[in-house]
C-alpha cells in the first residue's frame, strides 16, 4: 500500500529503515491507547510500529510511515510536522497516532462556532470512518483534547509573533485588544497630547454571565496550564490569593430593579467556578486581556468584578486618560466605588 518516505522529498531514505527497538519501551499507556480487539481488519490499527494512525476531517485511517534514518536526522515527531504532511503528532516519542493540521483546525471551529465538544466530534469522526461500526474505530478522544489544546497555543504563539528565542509571553499578550480604542503609544501618540481630553477616554462595559459553570477537576494536581494569564483570563494564582485575602462585605441593595446582586445562589459543590464576569470596551465591543474572572460562589460578588475592573484599566491605558464604566447593576456597584 501508500508508504509515507519522510525527509527526502518523498523517496525512501538511502540510510534504510529505522528500528523501534528503543522506541518499544517508549510507549506510554498513560498517554496514548493502543488497545488489542477483535475489530474487523480495516479498522484495527496493523500491529507494526511503521503504521500511524492518521486522525483526518475524512476519518481515521492507517499509514505506513518511513522516517528518515540518516545521522543526524530529526526525532520521528519533528519529521512528522515539518515533511509538509501536515501531521502533528499525538506525542513527542515515537508517536504511534497523528492528527492532520486540518481536523485540528476542523475542531477548533466547530468547537468555536457550534460548541462542539470534543466527544461529540470525535463521535462524528468514528461515524465518517465506518457508518456501520463507528465504535469499532480506535479511540483517539483523549489524544484529540490534549493535541488540540497544544494546537491552539501554538497558533496563538505564532499570530502574536511568538518564537523560540522570544522571551515567554506576558499577562494577556496571547490575544488582542480593540484597534480603535485609544491606547496612547499604540494609536495615539503617547507625548504632547492632552489625554484628560474626552476624546481619549475609555469607555468599559462590564457584565458577567452566571451560567457558565465550569465543573472541578477530576485530578486537579495533573492539570496542566498551558497559557495562564496569556489571554483573556486573570493570571490564576495572584487571583486566588486576592479572593482569599480580601472580605466580601454584602451589602443590602436599595435598588428594587436589580434585586439580582444580593441574591445568593446555593452553594453548588461540584464547580470549581459558578460564572464569568469582565470588562470590555463599549463602544466596539472588544474583551480587555487579562480582565476576565469567573465566580465561585454562584453569587455576583463584588470582589471580583474589582478584580477585573483593576485589571481593564491596567490595559494600555494612561493614568490621565477618563474612564466610563457601563454596568447594569452600577447603580449598586458605583457606590462606593
Ligand atoms: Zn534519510
Ligand atoms: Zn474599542
Ligand atoms: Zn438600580
Amino acid at each position: 500500500g501508500l508508504v509515507l518516505h519522510l525527509g527526502h522529498a518523498g523517496a525512501p531514505c538511502p540510510a534504510g529503515e529505522g528500528s523501534w527497538e528503543d522506541a518499544a519501551s517508549h510507549v506510554d499507556d498513560e498517554w496514548e491507547d493502543i488497545e488489542e480487539s477483535q475489530q474487523p481488519a480495516h479498522l484495527n490499527p496493523p500491529d507494526d510500529r511503521n503504521y500511524l494512525t492518521v486522525v483526518d476531517t475524512g476519518g481515521v485511517h492507517f499509514c505506513n510511515v518511513q522516517y528518515c534514518n540518516c545521522p543526524g536526522s530529526e526525532d520521528s515527531h519533528l519529521q512528522l510536522t515539518m515533511a509538509s504532511l501536515f501531521l502533528f503528532p499525538a506525542m513527542t516519542k515515537a508517536p504511534r497516532t497523528a492528527f492532520t493540521f486540518q481536523v485540528l483546525d476542523n475542531f477548533i471551529r466547530d468547537n468555536v462556532e457550534c460548541g462542539t465538544s470534543a466527544m461529540n466530534y470525535y463521535s462524528k469522526l468514528q461515524r465518517v470512518t465506518s457508518s456501520v461500526f463507528p465504535h469499532l474505530v480506535p479511540n483517539r478522544y483523549r489524544e484529540l483534547l490534549r493535541v488540540s489544546r497544544m494546537w491552539r497555543l501554538l497558533k496563538l504563539l505564532k499570530w502574536q509573533g511568538f518564537h523560540q528565542q522570544s522571551p515567554d509571553p506576558w499577562a494577556g499578550e496571547l490575544v488582542l485588544f480593540c484597534p480603535a480604542c485609544p491606547q496612547p503609544g499604540i494609536n495615539v501618540p503617547d507625548q504632547d497630547i492632552a489625554l484628560s481630553d474626552w476624546r481619549f477616554a475609555r469607555t468599559f462595559v462590564m457584565d458577567s454571565n452566571l451560567k457558565a459553570e465550569h465543573m472541578l477537576p477530576k485530578n486537579a494536581a495533573e492539570e496542566v496550564w498551558l497559557m495562564d494569564g496569556n489571554g483573556f483570563m486573570v493570571t490564576s494564582a495572584p487571583y486566588k490569593e486576592y479572593l482569599t485575602g480580601t472580605v466580601n462585605r454584602i451589602e443590602k441593595s436599595d435598588c428594587n430593579n436589580h434585586r439580582a446582586v444580593n441574591q445568593a445562589n446555593a452553594q453548588r459543590n461540584k464547580l470549581e467556578s459558578t460564572g464569568i464576569g469582565g470588562c470590555a470596551c463599549a463602544r466596539h465591543g472588544c474583551f480587555v486581556p487579562h480582565a476576565m474572572v469567573d465566580f465561585q460562589k454562584g453569587e455576583h460578588r463584588q470582589v471580583n468584578m474589582d478584580y477585573a475592573l483593576v485589571h481593564a484599566m491596567h490595559h494600555g491605558l494612561d493614568p490621565q486618560q477618563p474612564v466610563i464604566t457601563f454596568y447594569d447593576i452600577n447603580c449598586q456597584y458605583s457606590k462606593n466605588l
